[in-house]
């Protein structure tokens, strides 16, 4: 099965790859093919551009109002059809809400500055930022890239910032992060020119929801 596209409440979630540079401890892949009863999650093989502008053009597009790039893995590893997507979306329907939901860590996956290239594709990128604490970063998420990831996924937020009109960090709510850290992590991300979500803790299977 081959789920390119999968609904949830008034939001279309375009999956476009399974890759990731991170492993985090929390990761929803480990427990499961879906998410929220979505159909399973796990590509055969990446879809090309024709085949996710095909699988977007065949959505009925007046009963959602929003295109969230999401899915199992990290979707700016699809960096280039994430954008010609969106653009293409934007182009047919100008009032469509487009959200990217990322690690944040863009740049180093793709090797230069990458923030600049949603103007005008992308209204709103949510960043799972965790925590505060560069260390506990390196725990929970386990990057790739090693202690570099967290200056990255900053520096990311901030040009973000300038370029679309909405970034949002995010963090899990109490027990997981406590009031003083939510406290820590919205001043965190005030300074950088976007605001703090704080996503519900649900249960121990569900610990940290994708955003
Ligand atoms: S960034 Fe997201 S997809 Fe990647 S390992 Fe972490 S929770 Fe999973």
């Amino acid at each position: 099965m081959q789920t390119i596209v999968y609904q949830i409440k008034d939001a279309v979630y375009a999956n476009l790859t399974n890759r990731c540079p991170c492993a985090c401890t929390f990761c929803l892949r480990a427990k499961g093919p879906g998410v929220y009863g979505s159909p399973p999650l796990w590509l055969e093989r990446e879809p090309a551009q024709a085949e996710i502008d095909a699988a977007l053009d065949a959505q009925d597009w007046t009963r959602y109002r929003e295109l969230v790039f999401c899915g199992y893995g990290e979707p700016t590893e699809r960096l280039d059809a994430l954008l010609a997507a969106a653009a293409r979306r934007k182009a047919l329907d100008p009032a469509l809400r487009v959200r990217v939901n990322t690690n944040g860590l863009s740049d180093l996956v793709n090797g230069r500055p990458t923030a600049a290239l949603f103007v005008g594709k992308v209204d709103c990128i949510s960043i799972s930022l965790n925590t505060d604490d560069p260390d506990e970063y390196l725990a929970l998420c386990r990057p790739k890239f090693g202690p570099a990831a967290f200056p990255a996924l900053l520096r990311f937020a901030r040009e973000a910032a300038q370029a679309v009109p909405e970034v949002v960090l995010t963090v899990v709510g109490e027990p997981v992060t406590d009031l003083a850290k939510q406290t820590r992590c919205r001043a965190l991300a005030e300074s950088l020119g976007a605001t703090l979500r704080v996503r519900p803790f649900e249960n121990g299977t569900r610990r940290f929801p994708v955003p």
